[in-house]
């Protein structure tokens, strides 16, 4: 009897390739890799990592194909205005690949809002995002649809302005454009069907998203410990970035003073530190925490 066997797509190569794939092995997960790299198996689960290119993840799991994808959340929202009631959903953003989609128009353009773009060309690949900004705002525009090579049209003269993906701004400034209007804040995203899975194939899906919840919340959080007056607990409890309830264990050498132990959930500036220690603490240690499971 074959085992049913969970599969997970991948962008196989591009910006979200490599993150996808370390937050898996953070999760625990050992593939083995065939020659052709399409197909990574997990050793001691029955799970398959289908490493394709990004704009096929949707329709795979759309169609059942797989049962979980990462991907943009730009791509996973453009497929989606091509269905009418797709039974997938965003399972968990990753907190990686963070982009965002943008109107960008020539330097000399005189961009007063989207009512600008009306009558206009628009080159973009991701024509229903676009189509859909263009309609909240009640606007009239021409979207010429690119498959990539999106930041060049203008130059080329087939489109007055872009509506495109941009991080740093740097590709836009290369072509002589500025971003004016953001369309859609991106970040990768887990998706998966909506589907009920029983059996195995339920409880490997329930276990890699329990695992990838605890990788997930140690990002971005510090263990931090010091040694404090008694007397400065309640001031330290207030300084520390997102922490409820320190522990707090007295010193058997000290009288008074205590050592001071919490999780942070936001990230440890030095100027943190610098609080801490003028409330009172010594010997601060900030520690990277590598798993967590509440
Ligand atoms: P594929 O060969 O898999 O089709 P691609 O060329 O379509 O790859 P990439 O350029 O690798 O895609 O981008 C994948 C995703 O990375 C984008 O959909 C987006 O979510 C994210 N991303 C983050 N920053 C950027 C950026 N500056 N430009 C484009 N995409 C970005
Ligand atoms: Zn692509």
């Amino acid at each position: 009897m074959s085992v049913e066997r969970l599969r997970i797509a991948v962008q196989s190569k591009g910006r979200l390739a490599d993150a996808s794939l370390s937050l898996f092995e953070k999760t625990g997960l050992r593939f083995r890799r065939d020659k052709d790299e399409l197909l990574f198996r997990v050793e001691d689960q029955p799970i398959d990592v289908l490493r394709v290119r990004d704009d096929d993840i949707v329709q795979f799991v759309l169609s059942g194909t797989c049962e979980l994808g990462f991907v943009g959340a730009n791509v996973y929202e453009e497929a989606l205005l091509d269905h009418d009631r797709p039974d997938t959903e965003i399972v968990a953003r990753l907190g990686f690949g963070r982009c965002a989609l943008k109107i960008a128009a020539p330097r000399a353009f005189d961009y007063a809002g989207p009512k600008s773009l009306a009558g206009l060309r628009v080159a973009t690949s991701h024509p229903n995002l676009l189509k859909r900004f263009l309609s909240d705002n009640d606007v009239e525009a021409r979207v010429v649809e690119l498959a990539g090579s999106v930041e060049v049209a203008p130059r080329l003269g087939i489109a007055d302005a872009v509506c495109d993906l941009v991080s740093t701004g740097a590709t836009l400034e290369a072509n002589g454009l500025r971003a004016v209007d953001t369309v859609l804040e991106s970040e990768a995203v887990l998706v998966g069907s909506t589907r009920a899975l029983s059996g195995e194939l339920g409880e490997a899906r329930e276990k890699f998203l329990r695992r990838l919840d605890g990788v997930l919340a140690t990002q971005g959080t510090k263990y931090i410990m010091m040694n404090a007056p008694e007397t400065a607990i309640g001031e330290i409890t207030e300084i520390l970035p997102g922490a409820d309830a320190p522990t707090v264990v007295p010193l058997a050498s000290r009288q008074g003073s205590v050592a001071v132990h919490a999780v942070c959930q936001e990230s440890v500036f030095w100027e943190t530190l610098e609080r801490l220690k003028a409330a009172g603490a010594s010997a601060i240690l900030v520690l990277p925490i590598e798993k967590m499971m509440m």
